[in-house]
């Protein structure tokens, strides 16, 4: 058995799960063992027979006998007979369909049984348990490693699997449990070097496997999560620590500068400069008269003037003149995720760029746009042109500002010296995405990528190690914070009393909810939360009749989302009922209310998100968090949202508070739940970096440790880079 083995090779599997195996993403030996339980039983689960009653999900310990097989009478269902007997009494179990189970102990072995207390014609039963033998375990596989006390602890916990259809914890823990006594696994070689494993306390590949799947203590559980979650975290940062050194390796086009130019450009602006925004901006100045390019991630929340910066990044790059070492005609990509934030980015750019003559050209899956133009309006100052008029102008150089969409970085897009790229808000904008903006000659653009998005510092070390860190952590003076009130449900009519005045003064509003529809309320009785439908039909009928309400959802085209927006922003409705698919969005001044419905099911980073949308005006904004709770301590954790000073701090508290989970995990990051352990924990974020870092300087291409070189290549298709 080898690690890159198809698991089908040794384990024989039904049609039904291999496809179970592929969706839980299972291929190989090796995914099988890196396959973690999400939880283990406990001792503390472990009931006395006595205590069992039908309808418990229970773990039971004790000697087993009377074990038999046979088929069963009608169905000729092959079944297993046992019975259990421990210290308070003695219940008889039943295999369904699995008679191997009753084959798998021996008569007075002492097993711990996981199952449902059901009720037949015989009395009670123990239905189709898992089964964790004494002793299963290879345990004399590391003798001294395991040590004294493992004797005490052997019934610490049994693994439960996450499962799927077709594939049962048992059948992983199973494989698993074969995989492991094959020997295949006392002969890994560990990936990870002595020295850091000794430095940090973490057991070696062999042991951490072995514990990882059956663990003896829960020291020996935890220990091998923490190997595991640390290794996860180091293999990111490892990746995008090479990635970085790669980009870097390319040649830029160096950005040469004028001051005064800058100084000009500044100055124009209809505010002046936050102390954070000049900083910035000189920071990656510097950078960007490198000859290697800038690769930076500019964090700010909503509102804290990040557009100021990439219009000014972009005007010293376009002011570049020719010197002998540096080029001219420098060109400037700027994109963002949708195309109404694409679209809104250009009309930002026309206000900065209008007096300088220089041309802005817009790209998106519905149309090209070119500034200025002849026949502009005070309305439209841009005119829409062909896609192939606007491609023929971007290589030649005649634009030098391309806004856009993804269709930013197609191939018949070709710019003439693509000096700088503007990434704004796009987490997963990797490798792939960027080789496509190295050219032939092996130039590359400055890279600025951009976020709102609050995520706490360990999380930011790990997902963005490619990239250095600039923060804007100051808001624009004489922006009036946003008026915060947390609503207990008798607080509601008062609320709704102080917003229809806003509305008649002529403003508008947001109402947020966690759902779309009604639940189905035989399946989520629980579910209290406001849909979106029910909670606009709602406000129609009873609260608001005499204004007009739209809706807004994830389930919507993306044009009918588009054309809501445009409906919106127009005033043409004044309150829009969504879900948080407004949170990262479009700006509209004369929304100064924002009210969130279920806010406790929110986490405080979102919450604060989601509030952002009403900063912009120069109207006073509220945000009201309803909550549907009474409970005194759920209304605390929210409190921290009226006194923190921004979407980075609110997101420490979410980890602090809600933990890890909270963050996204996997679907957002690209992080397993176990990566997410590391992320509670700083000094290990912290540690992985410095060891990465440290072997990357020292080995770039990884020659002395060719096992970690192989595994990381594995996991970077597992962890998504590209
Ligand atoms: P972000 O992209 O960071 O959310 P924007 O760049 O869109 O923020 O800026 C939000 C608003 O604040 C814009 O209307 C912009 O003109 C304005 N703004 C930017 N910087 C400042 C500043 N230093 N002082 C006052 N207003 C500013
Ligand atoms: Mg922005």
């Amino acid at each position: 058995m080898y690690l890159g083995d198809d698991i089908t090779k040794h384990f024989r599997t039904s049609e039904e799960q291999k496809k179970a195996l592929a969706r839980l993403g299972l291929k190989t030996i090796r995914d099988m063992l890196y396959y973690f339980p999400v939880r283990y039983t406990n001792v503390s689960e472990i009931k006395l027979i006595r205590d069992a009653s039908i309808g418990d999900t229970v773990t039971l310990y004790g000697r087993i006998g009377k074990l038999k097989t046979r088929k069963a009478f009608k169905s000729k269902m092959p079944m297993g007979e046992a019975e259990l007997e421990d210290s308070s009494g003695r219940i008889n179990i039943i295999w369904f369909n699995q008679a191997y189970m009753a084959k798998m102990v021996h008569e007075g072995d002492t097993v711990e049984l996981s199952g449902k207390i059901a009720e037949g014609k015989n009395g009670i039963y123990l239905s189709n348990p898992e089964l964790k033998e004494k002793n299963a375990l290879p345990i004399d596989m590391h003798g001294s490693l395991f040590g004294a006390g493992s004797e005490a602890a052997e019934v610490f916990g049994f693994p439960i699997y996450r499962e799927t259809r077709n594939i049962t914890s048992r059948f992983i823990y199973h494989t698993v449990q074969k995989i492991l006594k094959s020997g295949l696994v006392q002969n890994l070689e560990d990936y990870l070097p002595n020295e850091m494993l000794a430095k940090y306390n973490l057991p070696k590949l062999s042991t951490a496997l072995v514990w990882m799947h059956a663990p003896q203590t829960e020291n020996h559980a935890q220990s091998a999560r923490k190997r595991f979650s640390f290794e996860e975290v180091f293999f990111i940062q490892l990746a995008r620590k090479i990635e970085r050194e790669n980009y870097l390796e390319n040649k830029s086009f160096p950005v040469n500068y004028n001051p005064i130019d800058i100084d000009d450009f500044t100055g124009r602006f209809p505010f002046k400069q936050t102390r954070a925004q000049e900083n910035a901006i000189a920071t990656m100045l510097t950078d960007m008269a490198k000859p290697h390019p800038m690769a930076r991630l500019l964090e700010g929340d909503v509102g804290s003037g990040k557009t100021a910066v990439a219009a000014t990044l972009s005007y010293a790059t376009i002011k570049t003149r020719p010197d002998g070492k540096t080029y001219g005609n420098l060109q400037v990509a700027y994109m963002a995720p949708t195309e109404i934030l694409a679209t809104q980015h250009f009309e930002n750019f026309i206000k900065y760029f209008k007096h300088t003559g220089i041309s802005v050209g817009l790209i998106t899956g519905s149309g090209c746009r070119k500034f200025p133009t002849k026949v502009a309006s005070a309305k439209e100052p841009w005119t829409a042109i062909s896609r192939t008029q606007l491609l023929k102008w971007v290589a030649n150089g005649e634009i030098p500002i391309l806004i856009g969409t993804h269709a930013l970085i197609q191939k018949s897009v070709k710019f003439k010296h693509l000096a700088l790229a503007i990434i704004d808000e796009q987490h997963r904008f990797g490798t792939m995405q960027r080789k496509k903006l190295v050219t032939k000659e092996g130039f590359a653009p400055h890279l600025l990528s951009m976020t709102a998005t609050p995520i706490p510092r360990t999380l930011a070390l790990t997902i963005y190690g490619d990239l250095d860190l600039s923060i804007l952590d100051e808001m624009p003076m004489g922006r009036k914070p946003i008026i915060t009130e947390i609503v207990l449900p008798n607080g509601r009519d008062a609320v709704y009393a102080f917003i229809r005045k806003e509305l008649q003064n002529g403003r508008q509003a947001y109402v947020i909810c966690p759902r779309i529809d009604e639940p189905d309320p035989e399946k989520e009785m629980a579910v209290q939360a406001r849909s979106v439908t029910a909670e606009a039909e709602h406000l129609r009928t009873s609260i608001f009749p005499e204004y007009t309400i739209g809706i807004l959802h994830s389930k919507m085209t993306p044009a009918k989302k588009d054309a809501v927006m445009e409906e919106f922003s127009s005033h043409k409705i004044d309150i829009l009922v969504a879900t948080s698919v407004v949170e990262v969005g479009v700006n509209v001044p004369n929304a100064t209310l924002i009210i969130i419905e279920g806010a406790e099911r929110f986490g405080l980073a979102q919450l604060h998100q989601l509030r952002g949308r009403v900063i912009r005006s120069n109207h006073q904004a509220y945000c009201y968090l309803f909550a549907e709770t009474k409970s005194e301590k759920t209304a605390d954790r929210l409190k921290a949202i009226k006194t923190a000073k921004n979407g980075f701090e609110l997101s420490e508290h979410d980890l602090a508070l809600r933990g890890a989970g909270e963050l996204g995990g996997t679907k957002q990051w690209g992080i397993t739940d176990l990566g997410m352990e590391a992320i509670r924990n700083i000094k290990m974020v912290e540690a992985a970096r410095a060891e990465a870092s440290a072997l990357v300087t020292s080995d770039p291409h990884l020659t002395d440790y060719p096992a970690m070189k192989a595994l990381l290549d594995i996991k970077k298709v597992e962890i998504h880079f590209e």
